[in-house]
């Protein structure tokens, strides 16, 4: 069966929307075509600063996320990245092929860059790329389920993987994302020009494990338009367009239909629909993860056995580029 892999930050107690309706759900149906690796990324999670108290919460928190959006840790391989230590050791090979401009290039670094001012900005941060392409190069992963804002980071874990091939021999998959167009980028609710995102936060994002008074209230105060025609057009009515495309994936009805039961109606209308639709999905969300984390040691034993999966393939993989590249064998 073809490979795919993928991972999320637990930078936050709550995966938002954009995690959900982009990642999450995607990786859930894909358990049944494809060999799956999931991973809770903490590695990536400490390139901003962090609390570690915390961050070991949000691991679990994360992890049982996963579970309560469908990933199955019977089915797919779900570990916390730490775990394996070949994450980091093939990052520092890969980081030794990656050129300082090539890294320098990427949009998501020079974002989050701007956003701390250079002083908070660290080197982990700039090279957390080259990181991600080891977690995926690691697993020979075919797929990569991300949003659109992941699409830079997979082409140069593609650049990284072929540079290694043929300078090496051939050792790496190169693989490919899979972004399907309708929920590759979910917007922020007060900002809808920009992507919702962990590390932005504020009142503009959807966070799953919030209460539900709050995300109905979020969801009332979206920023919209001064029109009134609901209509998903992107360009002049960003807002609305984002609400259309929340609505379309909570209740799978096509855009087109949507649209057209909405002559007529107000923004109000809208935003109650949108609300009924997250709800269905977000109350039974909660409660599993509410179940789940009742119950810590037995996650936590579930990792184990998924870092367990996962280091048969990964240890492989690292002892195979080791010998490539020429480090000795130890004795
Ligand atoms: P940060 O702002 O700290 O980078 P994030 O919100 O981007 O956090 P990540 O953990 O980096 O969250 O991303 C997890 C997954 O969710 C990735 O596959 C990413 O592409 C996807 N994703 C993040 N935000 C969105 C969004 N607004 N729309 C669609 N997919 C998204
Ligand atoms: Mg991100």
């Amino acid at each position: 069966r073809p490979r795919v892999f993928s991972g999320m930050q637990p930078t936050n107690a709550s995966l938002h929307l954009g995690n959900y309706l982009g990642a999450l759900r995607q990786w859930a149906a894909m358990q049944d075509h494809y060999d799956a690796f999931y991973c809770v990324v903490d590695l990536h999670a400490i390139t901003a600063g962090h609390d570690a108290d915390q961050l070991r919460q949000r691991t679990r928190v994360t992890a049982a996320q996963y579970i309560a959006g469908g990933v199955d840790p019977e089915r797919s391989t779900l570990f916390v990245q730490s775990h394996v230590p070949e994450h980091a050791q093939l990052a520092w090979v890969l980081s030794c092929i990656t050129g300082f401009g090539e890294a320098s290039r990427m949009t998501q670094f020079k974002d989050k860059a701007a956003r701390q001012g250079a002083d908070a900005t660290t080197v982990g941060l700039f090279t957390y790329p080259v990181l991600q392409a080891a977690d995926i190069l690691l697993y020979h992963a075919d797929k990569v389920p991300v949003g659109e804002d992941q699409r830079q980071h997979i082409e140069l874990t593609r650049d990284l993987g072929g540079r290694f091939n043929s300078r090496f021999g051939p050792t790496f998959t190169l693989p490919s994302p899979y972004i399907p167009e309708a929920t590759a980028k979910i917007y922020d609710l007060q900002d809808p020009t920009a992507k919702m995102s962990k590390s932005v936060g504020g009142s503009g994002l959807i966070e799953l494990l919030d209460e539900p008074k709050t995300i109905e209230k979020r969801i009332k105060s979206a920023v919209t338009d001064t029109g009134r025609e609901i209509v998903a057009d992107r360009e002049n009515k960003p807002g609305v367009a984002n609400l259309i495309t929340i609505l379309s994936a909570m209740s799978a009805r096509p855009v087109a239909d949507i649209e057209q039961d909405f002559v007529g109606r107000g923004y109000g209308d809208l935003k109650k629909e949108v609300t009924s639709a997250v709800m269905e999905t977000v109350l039974p969300f909660q409660q599993r993860v509410r179940e789940l984390l009742d119950d810590p040691a037995e996650l936590d034993a579930l990792l184990a056995r998924g870092a367990a999966k996962a280091r048969e393939v990964s240890a492989h993989t690292l002892r195979q580029v080791y010998d490539r590249i020429g480090f000795l064998e130890p004795e």
